[in-house]
C-alpha cells in the first residue's frame, strides 16, 4: 500500500488522481491533501478520503475547513510552510506535487530531503531550479517520477534503454487552440477563446501556457532537467491529435514512441504506480477512429515564448526561474484582461532580458530572482495595462 501525499487535491491534476486512486484501494491510500483556495471542494474530498492531515494554503479559510473536520481525527494546518512540513512526515510514502507554479519548488525541495518519491506534475518547480532538484534527487537517490504527459511518454521509451544513449527527444505539441494563427490574428484572441483547449482540460495556467506554447516551452526545460539532454537534443513537433505523446531517437536512428488517447489519468497512474502498470478502465485508443496523425513545424517566430525558453536554457544560471516567475505574471493579468495575448510574450522577453543574470544561483538566489522578477513584471504590467 503506498499512502500518497497530493499536493493540489482540488485541482485538475489532484481530481484526476482520487479517480485513480479510486480505481485501486488496495495499492493507494490517501494521507495528504491541500488546496489553496478551495476550501469547499478540500473539505468534501477530505470526508471522502479521510486523510490523516489536510492543508489549506489560504489562512483565512483555516477556520472554516477546521471547523468542517472537527471530530474526524483530520489534522488541519494552514499556510504554505505546512505544505512543507507535511511532505516529510513519516507516514507519506510518495508526494504527487500537482499544484501549480512556482509554490512547488519548496515543498519539492522538502520532500527530496526527506528521501520521499516525486510524482512530479509541478513541472515549474525544475525549470526554476532543475540544476538544484536533480542533483540533489540522485544524492537523496529519490526518484523524480513524470507525471506530464511527454515527459511520461519519454520515461516510458526509455525504460531498458539505461545503457542506450539518447540522441534526440521529440516532444510533441498539440498547437493548443490558436494553431496556423497569424501575429495579427493573435492579437486579437480573447481570454475565453485562450482557455478553450481542443484536447485536453486542465487549469486555467496550463490552458493559457498551451495556447501560447509556454506550456511547451517549460516542457523543454523539464526535459532538459529529467533527461539529461541539451536544447540542440530536444526537437519540438506539433501534433494536433494529442495521440503520440512524445518520442525517443538512439545513435541508431530508431525511434519509440508512446501512444494513447489523451487522458491524464494514465501518466498519473503510471507515476504513482511505477514500476508497474496497473490495470486501468480508462477507453483505449482505437487506429479506425484516427485514420491520420499529422506532424508539423511548430512555429517559432509567432509564438515567441518557446523561442525564449530554448534561449533560456542556453544560457542556464537563473535565466528560466526569471522566464518562469515573468510568465506566471503575464499570465495571471492575461486573465484579468490587463494584457493582451502577445504582450505576454513581450514581458517574458523584458524580464528575462533585463532581470540581474546569476550563473551558479542557490536556493536562496532562485527565491530572490523570483521575488524581484515578478515585482519587475507587475511594474511592466501596470505600465503596460490595455
Ligand atoms: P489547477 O489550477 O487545476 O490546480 C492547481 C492546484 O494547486 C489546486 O489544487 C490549487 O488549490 C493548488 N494551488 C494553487 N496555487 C497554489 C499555491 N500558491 N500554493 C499551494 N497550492 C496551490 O492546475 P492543474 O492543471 O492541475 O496543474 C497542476 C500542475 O500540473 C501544473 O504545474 C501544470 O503545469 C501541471 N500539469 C497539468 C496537466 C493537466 O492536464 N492539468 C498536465 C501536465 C502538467
Ligand atoms: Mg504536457
Amino acid at each position: 500500500m503506498k499512502r500518497i501525499a497530493i499536493l493540489g487535491s482540488t485541482g485538475s491534476i489532484g481530481t484526476q488522481a482520487l479517480e485513480v486512486i479510486a480505481e485501486h484501494p488496495s495499492e493507494f491510500s490517501v494521507e495528504v491533501l491541500t488546496a489553496q483556495n478551495q476550501a469547499d471542494l478540500l473539505i468534501t474530498q477530505a470526508l471522502a478520503w479521510k486523510p490523516a492531515h489536510v492543508v489549506i494554503g489560504n489562512e483565512a479559510k483555516y477556520a472554516q475547513v477546521k471547523e468542517a473536520l472537527a471530530g474526524t481525527g483530520i489534522q488541519v494546518h494552514a499556510g504554505a510552510q505546512a505544505l512543507e512540513e507535511v511532505v516529510t512526515l513519516d507516514s507519506v510514502d510518495i508526494v504527487l506535487t500537482a499544484l501549480v507554479g512556482y509554490a512547488g519548488l519548496l515543498p519539492t525541495v522538502k520532500a527530496i530531503k526527506a528521501s520521499k518519491p516525486i510524482a512530479l506534475a509541478n513541472k515549474e518547480t525544475l525549470v526554476v531550479a532543475g540544476a538544484l532538484i536533480m542533483p540533489l534527487a540522485r544524492e537523496m537517490g529519490v526518484p523524480i517520477l513524470p507525471v506530464d504527459s511527454e515527459h511520461s511518454a519519454i520515461f516510458q521509451c526509455l525504460m531498458g534503454e539505461s545503457h542506450n544513449p539518447i540522441e534526440k527527444v521529440i516532444l510533441t505539441a498539440s498547437g493548443g487552440p490558436f494553431r496556423g494563427f497569424s501575429w495579427e490574428q493573435l492579437a486579437q484572441v480573447t481570454r475565453a477563446q485562450a482557455l478553450k483547449h481542443p484536447n485536453w482540460s486542465m487549469g486555467a495556467k496550463i490552458t493559457i501556457d498551451s495556447a501560447s506554447l509556454m506550456n511547451k516551452g517549460l516542457e523543454v526545460i523539464e526535459a532538459a532537467w529529467l533527461f539529461d539532454v541539451k536544447p540542440s537534443e530536444i526537437e519540438v513537433v506539433v501534433h494536433p491529435q494529442s495521440i503520440v505523446h512524445s518520442l525517443v531517437q538512439f545513435e541508431d536512428g530508431s525511434i519509440k514512441a508512446q501512444v494513447g488517447l489523451p487522458d491524464m489519468k494514465l501518466p498519473i497512474q503510471f507515476a504513482l504506480g511505477y514500476p508497474n502498470r496497473m490495470k486501468a478502465s480508462f477507453p483505449r485508443f482505437d487506429f479506425k477512429l484516427y485514420p491520420s496523425l499529422t506532424f508539423e513545424q511548430a512555429d517559432t517566430r509567432t509564438f515567441r515564448n518557446l523561442g525564449l525558453a530554448f534561449q533560456a536554457l542556453e544560457q542556464g544560471g537563473n535565466k528560466a526561474c526569471l522566464l518562469n516567475a515573468a510568465n506566471e505574471v503575464a499570465v495571471a493579468a492575461f486573465l484579468e484582461d490587463q494584457i493582451g495575448f502577445l504582450a505576454m510574450s513581450d514581458l517574458n522577453d523584458y524580464v528575462m532580458n533585463q532581470g540581474t543574470f546569476i550563473a551558479n544561483p542557490t536556493l536562496e538566489d532562485y527565491i530572490e530572482s523570483d521575488k524581484l522578477s515578478r515585482i519587475m513584471a507587475q511594474d511592466w504590467v501596470d505600465k503596460n495595462r490595455k
